[in-house]
């Protein structure tokens, strides 16, 4: 299997992942990019996986349904350009041969699912969308700080080598958020001269895995007393875990 991230918009990563002959596309934003890497391959796709619904996760759908007769899945309770299978929490789905299991992690939209695989050529891999960017988390646009905290607690607790494929290039600006959050997390530096270097090179920094994650995401580090304590000293008021995630995120919007 290749893994091929393709960039579209200004900073959009349509994934590819093909065998040779057959592939998959996960939230194709655009058609066009996913026909000439069709073309350029000489590769047939089999199927679409949307995780929610905005525009630049699902405008080439209808496109590539129609010229490549693929079958699309999405999240049951979002509009998606239909007809598509609807798919819920627990469900999986087979395409490529590979069984993706359906995770609900609801935040950036109300209905936004992942999709994980535990074993693509050897290792685990996850397509997360909008909801765990590498260094980061997506904006909480209809669900609430409560409910992303748990999606991204699940996506946590997946194999430290999962492969996580997100959705944007957004790892250099999240990274220097992430730095001011944790300014003596080494790993944190690490990462971020690793990811530097990609970039000047203008390769991806994706995918991330999650032990690189839970190593210097704020997001998902958001109970670490030195996380605690930086966002207490912009936020007083935020007690409990979910006010604490709330302000971190509230701080990350306003950075
Ligand atoms: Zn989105
Ligand atoms: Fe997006």
């Amino acid at each position: 299997m290749e893994l091929i991230a393709l960039p579209a918009f200004n900073d959009n990563y349509l994934w590819l992942l093909h065998d040779g002959h057959d592939a998959l596309v996960v939230d194709p934003g655009d058609a066009a990019p996913v026909q000439s890497a069709l073309d350029r391959l000489g590769v047939k796709l089999r199927g679409i996986l949307v995780t929610h619904h905005h525009g630049d996760h699902t405008g080439g759908v209808e496109r590539l349904r129609a010229t490549t007769g693929a079958r699309v899945h999405g999240p049951a309770r979002e509009r998606i350009p239909g007809p598509f299978e609807a798919l819920r929490d627990g469900d999986s789905v087979t395409v490529l041969g590979i069984d993706w299991q359906v995770l609900d992690v609801p935040g950036h939209t109300a209905g936004h699912i992942a999709y994980y695989a535990p074993d693509v050529d050897g290792a685990p891999l996850l397509f997360c969308g909008d909801t765990l960017f590498s260094g980061g988390c997506g904006r909480i646009f209809e669900g609430t700080p409560a409910q992303m905290l748990a999606s991204l607690d699940r996506l946590a607790a997946l194999p430290p080598a999962t492969r996580v494929c997100c959705a944007h290039e957004y790892t250099l600006s999240n990274l220097r958020f992430a730095a001011a959050v944790e300014p003596d997390n080494a790993a944190l530096a690490d990462h971020t001269r690793r990811c530097e270097a990609l970039r000047a090179q203008g390769r991806p920094t994706l995918p991330s895995t999650i032990a690189v994650e839970r190593a210097i995401n704020p997001f998902l580090r958001s109970r670490e007393p030195a996380v605690v304590r930086a966002v207490q000293a912009q936020a007083p008021q935020a007690r409990d875990e979910v006010a604490v995630f709330a302000a971190l995120r509230e701080w990350k919007n306003h950075f």
